[in-house]
């Protein structure tokens, strides 16, 4: 449906007047480009673009949304697309421009705009020798990452980013301006991390004194994966909540901008950052160091840095990954993930990766959102780069397969951001959360005019 059909071009002209960003509909230049998000794989058409400058522009353009019976979807980066729906006839939000951060280093606390990305957060933090619980890619969108719980490399100390959240700025599905904490608007401030309510327009945060760490990577080949796996899987049972740490089967593509010694090569890297100084942190990996890796990055470093550990893709890119949140990872879920995914593996997949969870984030926080804690201790996420349409298949199949494999070790409900395909929010959040959201929906967005990355159905009871 083109927006010119149904929108008179008066009320457009109304809007762009009314607005500092920018708005586009198709047929446009500079539509392609606007409704373009992270992962370019994803291709929806949305019947208008707005490129929102400030809060106000959002709630502006939720009042057009809502005169011309349009639903709204409000992300910023477009890294978590994948789950949407199709936005045929929507409005895309964008808040991509606004990313403003302002650090306090008396409270410790910082307030981000809903555009900004991981990056705009940990660089002005770590000047006061701070730091937010950013997860594994600078480029990720601190909204998106946080509502859908956020889970990084200080998370089993700190817990997950959405329960370090002191406030959110929020347009209401009828176009107000809402300031949500733990004395305001509490329910909306609860259900807007997890539930699609609302255009969060910026957030607050605790941040935490974190200046350097003991961190870095152990490469070793991936025909030593299943050695190597039961090694980690053993080690993450001894170690304290400071350290958090993650077992990758990555293949490398033979690209020349990649340094030689991993250039088209296939390795099992564990990954691991540890809140301590060089002598405790080498005394923590000592066991994994001793497995002899072939490359070894392990040392002090600026926790602004940790956003290059996993070696996430610097540049936007078509993808296609799947998670699942496992109770376990014993033995036999191990040898089970090296069939599917280790050296004899025949698989277009460039990165399986599973997390250890535990710690801080199994215990629920007094002003937590709808994700009060994570009942599973790992997180399995399998991901490839989908070029050509032979690939996309292929991806997809194979991330199922991996995620299938472990099925017998599944938790009892999927993680919210590291699940890519489309569920709704009772499938990435526990059966209590979903509830009380059901309720909440219903009170501020009865008609479902917001469209989340996993929906929430409203109801009344
Ligand atoms: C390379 C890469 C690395 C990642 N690493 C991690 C990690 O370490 N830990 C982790 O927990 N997750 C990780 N993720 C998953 C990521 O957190 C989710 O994909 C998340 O949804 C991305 O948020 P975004 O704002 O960048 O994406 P977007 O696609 O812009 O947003 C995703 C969804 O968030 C919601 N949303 C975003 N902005 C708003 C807003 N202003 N108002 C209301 N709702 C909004 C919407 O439901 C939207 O559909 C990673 C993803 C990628 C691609």
């Amino acid at each position: 449906m083109n927006i010119a059909d149904t929108m008179a071009g008066r009320d457009l002209d109304a809007l762009r007047a009314a607005i500092a960003g920018q708005v586009f509909i198709p047929g446009e230049a500079g539509y392609d480009q606007a409704r373009q998000g992270w992962n370019l794989a994803v291709d929806t058409r949305p019947a208008i673009v707005v490129e929102a400058g400030s809060a106000a522009d959002v709630a502006q353009a939720v009042r057009h949304a809502r005169a011309h019976g349009m639903r709204i979807a409000p992300p910023g980066t477009g890294h978590g697309a994948e789950p949407l729906e199709p936005l045929d006839g929507a409005m895309l939000l964008r808040t991509t421009r606004m990313r403003k951060v302002r650090i306090d280093p008396a409270t410790h606390t910082a307030r981000a705009e809903a555009g900004a990305t991981w990056q705009d957060v940990t660089d002005p933090a770590a000047e006061h020798g701070l730091a937010g619980l950013a997860g594994s890619s600078p480029t990720v969108g601190v909204a998106g990452y946080t509502l859908g719980g956020g889970l990084g490399w200080l998370a089993r100390r700190y817990g997950l980013a959405a329960n370090s959240v002191t406030a959110a700025e929020v347009v209401t599905p009828g176009g107000d301006l809402a300031r949500a904490d733990a004395s305001h608007e509490s329910d909306l401030f609860w259900a807007i991390r997890g539930g699609g309510v609302g255009v969060l327009t910026a957030l607050e945060m605790r941040l935490y004194s974190v200046g350097e760490l003991y961190a870095g990577n152990l490469f070793l080949p991936i025909g030593r994966a299943a050695e190597v796996l039961h090694a980690w899987r053993e080690w993450t049972d001894t170690v304290p909540d400071e350290v958090t740490s993650l077992a990758h089967l990555v293949r490398f593509p033979p690209l020349p901008e990649l340094p030689e010694p991993l250039r088209g090569r296939a390795f099992i890297v564990i990954e691991a950052a540890c809140l301590s100084d060089t002598g405790t942190g080498a005394e923590l990996t000592g066991p994994l160091r001793r497995l002899g890796p072939e490359r070894d990055t392990c040392a002090m470093i600026p926790a602004a840095a940790l956003g290059q550990l996993n070696m996430d893709p610097p540049e936007p890119g078509p993808s296609h990954g799947d998670g699942a949140f496992l109770a376990g990872f014993p033995a036999a879920a191990i040898d089970a993930l090296v069939a599917a995914a280790g050296p004899d593996a025949d698989t277009p997949l460039s990165s399986v990766e599973v997390r250890h969870l535990g710690g801080a984030l199994t215990r629920p926080v007094p002003g937590g959102g709808a994700q009060p804690s994570i009942d599973a201790s790992y997180l399995l996420f399998a991901v490839g780069a989908t070029p050509t349409p032979d690939l996309v298949s292929a991806v997809r199949a194979q991330a199922q397969a991996v995620k299938h494999a472990l099925a017998p070790w599944h938790a009892s409900h999927d993680s919210y951001n590291f699940k890519q395909t489309p569920a709704p929010a009772n499938a990435v959040l526990p059966p209590a959360s979903y509830h009380r959201l059901q309720q909440i929906k219903a009170a501020y967005d009865p008609d479902q005019v917001i469209i989340s990355a996993h929906p929430v159905r409203p109801i009344r009871s």
